[in-house]
């Protein structure tokens, strides 16, 4: 598996805002977005404060959304996940970030700027 071995045993779940499929306005191309869902940083002017509530959202595990992105046939040029505080599910985020690079993605974008 590529990622760390104590990941490799159980699934990896994330809780998530939201997915789009097909987006041109979160990155280069057309991106797959994941929005995680969770973030105590309460900003001032937060954009996305329906994102906060780590009790709200939905459980997908890293698979899933694997099989979910496979399934675009291509389409996709690309994986953004955003928030939410995606840095405040660090083994989620590792292991989605990780297996999509791994897979097929020829970029990744996360919060902040920071490109992978
Ligand atoms: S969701 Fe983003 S903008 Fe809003 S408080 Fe969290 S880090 Fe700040």
């Amino acid at each position: 598996m590529f990622f760390a071995d104590e990941f490799a045993d159980e699934p990896m779940e994330i809780r998530i805002h939201d997915i789009l499929t097909k987006s041109a306005a979160n990155g280069p191309g057309n991106r797959y977005v994941v929005w995680f869902q969770g973030c105590s940083l309460a900003c001032r002017d937060c954009f996305n404060p329906a994102t906060h509530d780590f009790n709200d959202g939905r459980i997908l595990s890293v698979e899933e959304i694997m099989e979910d992105i496979r399934r675009q046939d291509n389409h996709i040029s690309g994986l953004t996940i955003s928030g939410g505080e995606p840095l405040q599910q660090p083994a989620a985020l590792l292991a989605l970030a990780a297996q999509g690079a791994f897979e097929l993605v020829e970029r990744l974008i996360v919060p902040k700027g920071l490109r992978l």
